[in-house]
């Protein structure tokens, strides 16, 4: 999607710290981490988010999951980590552009919210 913040970077139009990529999916360093670790993981197709999910997009959604248990192998999260999706206004998604937060590198909190 042309006007997608999410898809520019993707596409290598706007900068980012690349940790993974392949024909699929794109994961990034979370420009303002909330943990020492803290990647977005998303599909290079633009998705808006869990709500305009359709069974299409199954295939890419279970390779997306299964990703994100690599990347977090591939950035030492041994000793666990934590996935985070938000979808919409009430779970405060501020990209329109599903992705989901992988978040380690120290006890994390108990509650999510
Ligand atoms: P959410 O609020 O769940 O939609 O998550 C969006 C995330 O994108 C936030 O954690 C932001 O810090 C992050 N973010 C926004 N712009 C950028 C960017 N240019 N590069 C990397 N992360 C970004």
């Amino acid at each position: 999607m042309d006007n997608c913040l999410f898809c520019k970077i993707a596409a290598g139009t706007i900068p980012s710290t690349k940790v993974y990529e392949d024909e699929m999916v794109y994961a990034f360093r979370d420009i303002a981490p909330q943990a020492p670790v803290h990647i977005l993981l998303i599909p290079k197709k633009h998705i808006s988010g869990w709500s305009a999910v359709t069974e299409e997009s199954d295939a890419l959604l279970a390779h997306l999951m299964r990703t994100a248990a690599v990347i977090a192998a591939q950035e030492g999260l041994q000793d666990g980590y934590r996935i985070v999706s938000n979808c919409g206004e009430n779970a405060c998604q501020s990209v329109p552009h599903l992705h989901l937060h992988i978040l380690g590198g120290q006890k994390l909190p108990d509650r999510m919210a």
